[in-house]
């Protein structure tokens, strides 16, 4: 920071005599009047409040959004990139992380804070490396900016940030696998408000992001070009970037002319065979679209990091497994692990034991998935259970709220997977001493027979909770082999206890 300060006081020493000399000799003066930072803006909240914000905040994007783990080369591709931009990044140390999410949108986005998501749909879009260093010094400068806490205190929003904490317990407490209070939650993590930047706001992170990317040794045209590419595919408002960073109307022109304003470099660095082998990497990652992360069945697969630097949590049985159930269809018997012991597993909220080769993970929130392997693949769950939590308005404490509660979690289930149909009445039993009550459903696998999807029948079990929430555990399997399971889904549900 030190640095940077001597350097643009030099600047501003220097720039006068030129201009001087360059009006002598009858010249534009072109002093080197590289952008100022501007007096921070009106800030009801301080650095700590906006790291410890922001660092909830970044945790639930990886709750919401397939980030890759820190360990994929692709990440660590990024972050290598990300490291060399803050080293000449001015301002406050902010505690700058950076991460690449499996979408297939151009976008990228920075928290308050510093955590960085840049997705693999911009790394493709990129053609040269300072293309990507471009997008992501501009977003380093509205970290460094504050544009974000600046547009919340402008808003006088500051119960805002209650309301982020909030947004995990919430999405836990609606239930994991109810995909609209998922989509929910990606609504907050893309169109929050603050997220959107005024035109001044763009016009200051485009001139400062362009002298960071100077200043960290690539061709500055980078940040000019990469934003030509997304407007020339998606026009002016088709972008979740553009919408959330709208042109100012004129930003070619006034970067071009802080390009212009800085001293000419003879070799900037325009691209690298990093870049060229990352980008191969990211042509071949497997991306979702903005729908099919809402949808969240990549949180089946295992392949993502639910916590900042977080490994997956589910492991894969075998290496190239997660695909078979999509690709090949029903699973043999001996497969599903009918003779396998059962084990108990330990959950926050529950104890269930199921069999000792199938998978095991915390899909969202304290839901958890088990499935035997080659049980999922990239579409959903063929085979299998999960289990979640749900709590209503009113805490479902007799038989009768716990049969609303029951139609509410199957209506919503059957909105979530395109139109599943009871297909029992809802009967009443007792699970681990807790009123419950089972209904069956039927829809559709992810497994097709190469046409259409096979039919899919599911047992949905509501449990009560003794404080008034409820848990619910979902069994499926193709209905072909449903009889097969049944035996083994019951003895699973009989060693169910809520605790
Ligand atoms: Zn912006």
């Amino acid at each position: 920071m030190l640095c940077d300060r001597c350097r643009q006081a030099g600047h501003r020493r220097i720039g006068p005599v030129i201009t001087v000399l360059l009006l002598l000799w009858g010249l534009a003066p072109a002093a080197w009047a590289r952008f100022q930072i501007p007096p921070p803006c009106k800030n009801a909240y301080t650095v700590e409040q906006e790291q410890t914000e922001g660092a909830k905040f970044a945790a639930e994007v990886f709750k919401q959004m397939p980030v890759l783990p820190d360990n994929s080369p692709l990440s660590q591709y990024v972050r290598n990139l990300g490291a060399k931009l803050v080293d000449v990044t001015p301002g406050h140390r902010w505690p700058f992380n950076f991460h690449v999410v499996a979408s297939d949108e151009i976008n990228a986005f920075a928290l308050p804070g510093g955590a960085m998501f840049v997705n693999v749909g911009a790394i493709n879009a990129a053609e040269t490396e300072a293309q990507l260093a471009g997008v992501m010094a501009h977003e380093l400068s509205h970290v460094v900016l504050r544009h974000s806490t600046c547009n919340l205190t402008k808003q006088q929003a500051p119960k805002m940030w209650a309301g982020l904490g909030q947004l995990a317990a919430g999405v836990l407490l609606g239930g994991g696998a109810l995909s609209n209070m998922a989509a929910q939650g990606i609504g907050m993590v893309t169109g929050l408000g603050f997220l959107k930047m005024s035109r001044e706001d763009e016009k200051q992170a485009d001139l400062l992001g362009t002298d960071i990317l100077y200043d960290a040794g690539y061709d500055p045209r980078g940040l000019p070009q990469f934003f030509e590419t997304i407007q020339a595919k998606y026009g002016a408002g088709g972008s979740e970037w553009l919408s959330d960073h709208p042109n100012p109307g004129n930003r070619m022109q006034y970067v071009t002319a802080e390009i212009a304003s800085l001293p000419p470099r003879s070799k900037p660095t325009v691209t690298t065979a990093e870049f060229t082998r990352s980008k191969a990497l990211a042509l071949k990652e497997k991306v979702y679209n903005s729908k099919e992360v809402e949808a969240g069945a990549w949180r089946n697969s295992g392949r993502y990091a639910l916590l900042p630097g977080g490994p997956p949590t589910i492991i894969p049985a075998a290496a190239g497994s997660q695909t078979a159930a999509g690709a090949s269809g029903r699973l043999a018997q001996a497969s599903l692990g009918l003779k396998d012991n059962l084990s108990a597993y330990q959950g926050k909220t529950f104890t269930m034991s199921v069999p000792s080769s199938w998978q095991k993970g915390e899909g969202d929130n304290g839901s958890v998935a088990f499935i035997p392997p080659n049980g999922s693949g990239q579409s959903g769950i063929a085979y299998g259970a999960i289990v979640e939590g749900a709590r209503f308005k009113t805490a479902v404490s007799d038989q009768n709220a716990l049969t609303q509660a029951t139609s509410a979690i199957a209506r919503q289930l059957s909105q979530d997977n395109g139109g599943m149909q009871q297909v029992s009445d809802m009967t009443t039993l007792t699970v681990g001493g807790q009123p419950a009550t089972a209904v069956e459903l039927r829809g559709r696998s992810p497994i097709s027979d190469g046409n259409n999807a096979l039919p899919e029948r599911d047992l949905l079990i509501t449990i009560t909770r003794p404080d008034g929430a409820v848990n619910y555990i979902i069994f499926i399997a193709p209905e072909a082999d449903y009889p097969t399971l049944k035996p083994l889904y019951n003895s699973m549900l009989q060693s169910f206890r809520v605790h």
